[in-house]
């Protein structure tokens, strides 16, 4: 490579740019060649099935090209304005019509080169009714250099359409792109990180063959491969800082090797009441697994809530006990804490192992008391908040952490819990249900058990969803289920940004079931409260000393109130599917049939998910419905998970380079840690390119 890099230097030197569009492409987040390398096309306009004008017949669906030779607003007797335009290809002219579009009139202009598609009807004559067009070229930028046949060099029919912004019209990007291609192209050829064994086993063309291909496709055969290794690569080095700050965990500190000293799991297992779910017994052979391994654990337990992640981390908990370490649970909120306290009592009643809490509950002199303990060593198995191993508490000699609902908790959190967990295993539990191959990409640096079954006879929670007229049912159906003694919940959507009108509007709601309902007990639960507040709230409902809770999201950190068989979601469209099963995991928790309603406000049709929610109560399922239906952007800010955003792969479609992505990352990895032999130069390189700036946050460097 000579001189200066086309790659690295701005965009603004590239052919057709300058300053001033180079600010523009800013706004676009293009600043350098390279990124105009993969500011890819949206989507595509396939004229490869281009119908000649002269055989357009009425009744057709068709896709033509023409350009324009003239146009005009045409007014209709009923106050329609229809713009038309006439296009003339090399076989002759067909006049085009929008009806009530007459704003076209100033965007479109004599001479632009069109291709438009939608049905032939009969008019006066022949007419296209478009339902579709795109300006492949205008008039004026015949100048430009790109002619008819806008497909550029190679000949296609596949038109390119880009992101685009004002100032900057897809078109324009196109041109441009197309004369600085084969420059870039170069360089990029030259570096492609991928080495070739590789992408021959995965049937992946070369970085430079993929982007001319996705810039410029002779048809659209060639733009899914080219996708899916633009894809895979963005994949790639995702796994590749997942996999170098994993390797830092494991390999360079140091950890326990637990063994079974007493076989205290081993009582504890035969001990239960029930046997454990194949998908439990896989969980527990991969921790214990794990946890036998001089190296750390580190390791996500993922299932829907009751599917019994509690028994599992149990036994792991046992395991560090008696391998003579002390063991801490530790949950989100006080309240959880103290049902994980009273859980893990019972099941280790008759095991001699008293498990001890510790959280912000305590006296000062029972705190101090306890902490006192727990850095003698005295207390095995401890039970507290999350702040249990981000103070400095002092521990004699900590073997497990296992944290619990750390679904909210982005790269940076872990990484602070890792760091001041010492030289212990961690077990970190989501009840959050979510696709593998997203599971992957946000929690590359963890290995993943999931327990995707549930113990036999659970009931599964009766699911309906209702518009407003069922509204006096529903209400019946409540007063029915509390006569019996049960309790129910009623859940507010977040209807504005700002907790101040969620709380009024909760706050109404309350007053509203209050006068309907004289003679019941109604709670009010919202993000306003201070964690005192909400804690006391739950804890009396809880005990029972009210009927009815009414609650915006936060009720969403799983509580356990088993006698709470009713859940009524309102406004239940403006929550996502993720978020109403959640909900509905609040009840179902007892031995009583549960019943969750969901009300949408509108008349219309609700929204498909609602539908799908109602239909399964299987969290997998719903999640992998989830990223069908919203797509994967809305599952996952990066803000909130610390991972890059992904912009070209699609975790549904691209669930298998995500798994191989992951494999091969951590191969390599484990082989090469540092990517300091030649033949990785080009990885180290991207790396580096890709998410230099990173590193850090992930712990690696
Ligand atoms: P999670 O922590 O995943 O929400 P828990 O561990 O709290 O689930 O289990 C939920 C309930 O199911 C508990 O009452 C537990 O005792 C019970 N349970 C767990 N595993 C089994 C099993 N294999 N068979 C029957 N019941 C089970
Ligand atoms: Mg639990």
């Amino acid at each position: 490579m000579s001189g200066r890099s086309l790659l690295s230097s701005s965009v603004q030197y590239l052919k057709g740019v300058g300053p001033r569009r180079a600010e523009r492409f800013a706004r676009l987040e293009v600043r350098t060649g390279r990124d105009l390398l993969f500011h890819l096309p949206h989507r595509y306009e396939d004229a490869t099935t281009v119908t000649p004008i002269a055989s357009l017949e009425p009744g057709d669906e068709a896709t033509v090209i023409g350009r324009i030779v003239s146009q005009g607003v045409l007014p209709t007797r009923k106050r329609l304005r229809i713009f038309r335009a006439v296009l003339r290809d090399d076989t002759g002219l067909i006049e085009a019509a929008w009806p009530g579009q007459p704003w076209l009139d100033r965007s479109l202009r004599k001479g632009d080169l069109l291709l438009a598609s939608g049905p032939v009807r009969f008019f006066h004559g022949r007419q296209l009714q478009p339902r579709e067009f795109t300006v492949l070229a205008s008039g004026e930028e015949d100048g430009d250099g790109e002619g008819d046949d806008a497909a550029g060099e190679r000949g296609g029919r596949v038109f390119p359409v880009y992101p685009a912004t004002e100032g900057l019209s897809h078109r324009q990007i196109r041109g441009i792109v197309r004369e600085n291609l084969t420059d870039l192209l170069r360089e990029a050829d030259e570096r492609d990180p991928v080495p070739p064994e590789w992408r021959e086993a995965m049937a992946l063309p070369g970085l430079g063959v993929a982007l001319r291909a996705l810039h410029v496709p002779r048809s659209m055969h060639e733009v899914e491969p080219a996708r899916r290794r633009v894809a895979f690569d963005e994949l790639l080095f995702l796994q590749l800082l997942h996999a170098r700050a994993r390797h830092r965990l494991k390999r360079e500190s140091r950890g326990i090797a637990h063994e079974a000293a007493a076989d205290l799991t081993g009582l504890f297992l035969e001990g239960l009441p029930f046997r454990l779910t194949g998908a439990q017994a896989r969980a527990w052979a991969e921790i214990r697994s794990d946890m036998e391994r001089p190296e750390r654990m580190y390791r996500l337990l993922q299932g829907d809530v009751g599917c019994g992640k509690t028994v599992v981390a149990a036994a792991a908990l046992l395991r560090s006990v008696e391998s003579g370490h002390q063991a801490a649970l530790m949950a989100p909120t006080e309240l959880l804490a103290e049902q994980h306290l009273r859980t893990l009592s019972e099941l280790t009643a008759d095991l001699g192992v008293e498990p001890v809490l510790v959280t912000g509950r305590l006296t000062p002199a029972q705190r101090r008391d306890r902490l006192e303990s727990l850095a003698a060593g005295e207390i095995r198995l401890v039970v507290g908040t999350h702040a249990l191993i981000q103070e400095d508490v002092a521990w004699h000699d900590l073997g497990l952490a296992v944290v619990d609902e750390q679904h909210r908790f982005g790269v940076e959190q872990r990484r602070l819990l890792r760091d001041a967990s010492g030289a212990a295993d961690m077990l970190v539990m989501s009840a959050t249900p979510i696709p593998r191959s997203l599971a992957l990409t946000l929690y590359g640096d963890l290995d993943l058990s999931v327990i995707d079954e549930m113990p036999p006879g659970r009931r599964p929670v009766v699911t309906g969803v209702r518009g407003p007229a069922a509204r006096e049912a529903a209400f019946a159906f409540l007063r029915e289920k509390i006569a019996e003694g049960r309790q129910a919940y009623v859940v507010y959507p977040l209807i504005e940004e700002s907790e101040a009108v969620d709380a009024r509007s909760a706050t109404r709601m309350r007053d509203r079931l209050a006068d309907r309902f004289p003679e019941l007990r109604v709670e009010l639960l919202h993000g306003r409260l201070s964690s005192e507040e909400k804690d006391a709230v739950m804890r009396r409902f809880l005990a029972g000393e009210a009927e009815i809770l009414v609650a915006t999201t936060v009720i969403e950190v799983g509580i356990d109130v088993p006698n709470a068989t009713l859940m009524v979601i309102e406004d239940a469209e403006r929550f996502g599917l993720a978020q109403l099963h959640q909900l509905r995991g609040r009840v179902g928790r007892g031995a009583e049939q549960s019943y969750c309603v969901a009300f949408h406000s509108g008349s219309g049709e609700p929204p498909e998910r609602l539908a799908v929610f109602a239909s399964t109560t299987n969290g997998f399922e719903l999640a992998r419905a989830d990223l069908r239906l919203r797509g994967q952007g809305d599952l996952f800010g990066p803000e909130q998970h610390g991972v890059p955003a992904l912009r070209h792969a699609d975790l549904e479609r691209d669930a298998d380079l995500a798994a191989q992505a992951r494999r091969r990352a951590r191969e390599l990895v484990a082989e090469d840690p540092g990517l300091g032999r030649p033949e990785h130069r080009g990885l180290a390189r991207e790396l580096a390119e890709r998410h230099g700036d990173r590193e850090g946050l992930y712990g690696v460097g």
